[in-house]
């Protein structure tokens, strides 16, 4: 008998630059949320570390192909895209597989910005996203202690666990 849930993973990491024109870094958005920040992600979409690795997470969930297969980096199209988009399509193909998330754990580790003062934004926008209770979903923000590029502030990653529950 199939199961009534799916879990799905998703990870990502960019490598963070000073904003443009000083370094290669675009503004630094991260769930759909612009951060005030000297350095952004190096990416061909808007870089949002946070919205790739929850779209990654919902399609491994539903046994789609990965954001880069979906969205290719070398599609001139997807050049400074709004990484929503890549989230609403997952969305939709997972509501279309008949699945809604049950909930999702989210973690991002960088040195700055500070997730805190900001998480319920981060968050509130997800949720609406995905259309489900902004409880269902929970963001935790890590440093790595100052080891490592993520740790010296040259790249942001995000890890993603979900559960997909039946429509
Ligand atoms: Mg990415």
């Amino acid at each position: 008998m199939p199961a009534d849930v799916r879990i799905g993973h998703g990870y990502d990491l960019h490598r963070l630059e000073p904003i443009a024109p000083q370094g290669a870094g675009r503004p630094f958005v991260l769930g759909g949320i612009r951060f005030d920040h000297d350095r952004g992600p190096v990416a061909h979409s808007d870089g949002d570390v946070l919205m790739h690795a929850v779209t990654d997470a919902i399609l491994g969930a539903i046994g789609e192909p990965d954001i880069g297969q979906l969205f290719p980096d070398s599609a001139p199209e997807n050049n400074g895209l709004d990484s929503r988009v890549f989230l609403e399509e997952a969305a939709r193909r997972m509501r279309a597989a008949g699945w809604d998330v049950g909930n999702m754990d989210m973690t991002v580790v960088c040195e700055r910005p500070k997730m805190g003062p900001r998480k319920r934004e981060v968050v509130e926008n997800l949720a609406h996203i995905l259309g489900v209770p902004a409880r269902d979903l929970n963001l935790k923000g890590k440093t790595h202690e100052r080891v490592d590029a993520v740790g010296e502030g040259r790249a942001i990653e995000a890890h993603v666990s979900v559960l997909l529950v039946r429509r």
